[in-house]
């Protein structure tokens, strides 16, 4: 896709707070992603990674007084679909009763101005390509295995050219060998769109394996934000050592 690469955008949360029924979920969230930088949100369970993200992607308000802004412009207040964000959710699946096609042409089709039904198709075999799954245009979701059913999730995610991408344990349900090549897949991709990437994952070595930076949550809050080197070689608290401890990378 060369003369098609979005540059990424750069995003700053600011005093991020969620609380649901007067319980604070997460706390003063503060946080500068690079254009183009790939990030991490590394914690256990019920830290607040993706509640985080569900922030960022519109699906949930913040407290008041937390700012979001990307490239900028203030997220506050505009919806989902028209913050120009990708994102692969769990529990955002492909629509079973469309083809791989239509399923990845779907976020083109809800844009205004509609583009056109070639210009649609020439970058839906743009992205198929991009995820190596041109072969496979014509199936249904359920024709495939997991694995390419995220990267259809995937394409799908990137189609609009989006300038950040929200990926919210992608592999998490994928056997080990397939989760590695998916993981290089996935740094392929982040290289060639150059789009900025947030990405959640509770496991060490992926985070440590895939990240410009690791921001490590605990209990609704940022513990640490490093580097891969920086939070393994010089952990800030007892709590990073040991949850970076369990890792084999390094
Ligand atoms: P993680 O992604 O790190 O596993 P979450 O962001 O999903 O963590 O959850 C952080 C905390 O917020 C948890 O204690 C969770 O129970 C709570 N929480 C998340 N969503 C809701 C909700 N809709 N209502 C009440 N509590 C919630």
């Amino acid at each position: 896709m060369a003369g098609d690469i979005a540059r990424g955008a750069r995003l700053e949360l600011r005093d991020l707070g969620k609380s649901y029924g007067g319980l604070k979920v997460l706390a003063d969230v503060n946080l500068s992603v690079n254009p183009g930088e790939f990030i991490t949100f590394l914690g256990p369970s019920g830290s607040g990674k993706t509640t985080t993200l569900n922030l960022i992607a519109g699906f949930v308000d913040p407290d008041a007084g937390g700012v979001m802004q990307l490239d900028g412009r203030d997220l506050g207040g505009v919806p989902a679909n028209r913050r120009d964000i990708g994102v692969v959710f769990q529990n955002y699946a492909l629509f079973p009763h469309m083809t791989v096609r239509a399923n990845i042409a779907f976020p083109l089709r809800q844009r205004r101005p509609r583009p056109d039904a070639d210009a649609i198709d020439r970058r839906v075999n743009e992205v198929l390509a991009l995820v190596h799954l041109e072969a496979l245009g014509d199936r249904f979701p359920h024709q495939l295995s997991g694995g390419q059913q995220q990267r259809v999730a995937l394409a799908r995610a990137v189609v609009f050219e989006p300038k950040l991408l929200l990926l919210d344990e992608p592999l998490g349900a994928l056997d080990k060998r397939l989760r590695e090549a998916l993981q290089m897949e996935l740094r392929r991709i982040h290289r060639e769109l150059g789009v900025t990437i947030v990405f959640v994952t509770h496991d060490q070595d992926e985070a440590l394996t895939l990240s410009d930076r690791v921001v490590v949550f605990r209990e609704g809050a940022v513990e640490q934000i490093g580097t891969p080197e920086q939070l393994y070689d010089n952990p800030g608290s007892e709590f990073v050592a040991t949850f970076l401890g369990d890792s084999n990378i390094f």
